[in-house]
């Protein structure tokens, strides 16, 4: 089934010699919340670009309803977008800031300003001018300015950098509330795998330009759930051991290593079983990976602090 709201084809953007997104091809479905997760300079903004209209790819495109190239031009005004500066005007106040963004885009719903206000949480900062707003409350405007024209994409690029547990779990009170109730979908990029693990369903992986991975929420959590990791020359032979242990809980993940995901405290059962059939156990360890881990497993870097 087919029910992608936008895919990239084989995006790459090249600066010089430099390519900043290298082949990408994401896919977002309607009704995703999308996490663009990839290290400072991995190419998050360049692809929120392009997809925003910001930018020109070198090679590939993208499809936004189906549509394509020129045919996409009348869909892009279904896209809302927050790319770094938000843009605010320090010396007004939220409502004016909206009621201009709107202008600007020659919508005269009287209702908007007030229900957007309503919906990111700033209905009752009044007269209060945006230079006295906290850095939490200028996302939050920033996202409401990116919901003006009421879109069925919004793009938000690292929405949530910068603010403390209680600015984050705003942000995403706010956008779990338009996924639901408005049927918004949300591509949104950071570079803090465990913070965006509390919003995203869906992710793509993406590093030095590359597009590692794309997984939904449950396949990551798969992954990093705890796991006994089995390495054997004999993986077939193995396999044949386990399940007559009764363990049928188990991965074969390549062609010498084999994730159990039961009985964690059997690792000695299970070298003794196989050394019974002639089956050399090269190593056997419980691992339990935290996304953090899993996803600096996948970059090769180091944990973020
Ligand atoms: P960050 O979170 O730091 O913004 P990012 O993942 O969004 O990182 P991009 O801003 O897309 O990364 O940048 C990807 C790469 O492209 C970086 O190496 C960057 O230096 C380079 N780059 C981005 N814009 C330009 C430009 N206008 N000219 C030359 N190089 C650029």
């Amino acid at each position: 089934m087919n029910n992608h709201l936008l895919t990239t084809n084989h995006l790459t953007k090249q600066y010089g010699r430099h390519k900043a997104v290298d082949d990408v091809s994401l896919h977002i479905r309607q009704g995703d919340i999308y996490g663009l997760i990839g290290r400072n300079g991995a190419g998050k903004t360049t692809i929120l670009k392009i997809i925003s209209g910001l930018a020109a790819p070198t090679e590939g495109g993208f499809s936004i309803f189906g549509k394509t190239g020129r045919d996409a031009a009348p869909c892009m005004s279904r896209i809302g977008t927050l790319i770094e500066n938000p843009g605010l005007y320090p010396n007004m106040t939220a409502a004016e800031n909206l009621k201009l963004k709107a202008l600007a885009m020659g919508i005269r719903k009287k209702d908007e300003i007030p229900e957007l206000l309503e919906t990111v949480g700033l209905k009752d900062t009044g007269r209060k001018k945006v230079r006295n707003f906290s850095l939490g409350m200028k996302q939050r405007l920033g996202i409401a300015l990116a919901l003006v024209g009421d879109p069925d994409l919004v793009v938000l690029d690292e929405p949530i950098n910068g603010l403390d547990p209680q600015g984050i779990a705003e942000i995403r009170e706010t956008l779990f509330t338009l996924n639901r109730e408005r049927h918004i979908t949300f591509l949104i990029s950071s570079h803090i795998l465990e913070e965006l693990s509390k919003i995203a369903t869906r992710y793509g992986i993406i590093h030095d330009g590359v597009l590692l991975e794309e997984l939904d929420r449950e396949e990551l959590l798969a992954r990093c759930s705890e796991r006994i990791e089995l390495k054997t020359s004999d993986t077939r032979g193995a396999c044949t051991v386990l399940e007559a242990m009764g363990i049928t809980r188990y991965k074969v993940v390549d062609a010498g290593t084999i994730h159990i995901f039961e009985r964690l405290d059997a690792g000695g059962e299970i070298t003794m079983a196989l050394a019974g059939k002639n089956i050399r156990t090269l190593g056997i360890t419980v691992k339990n990976e935290d996304l953090e881990d899993y996803y600096l497993n996948l970059t090769g870097g180091e944990r973020h602090v």
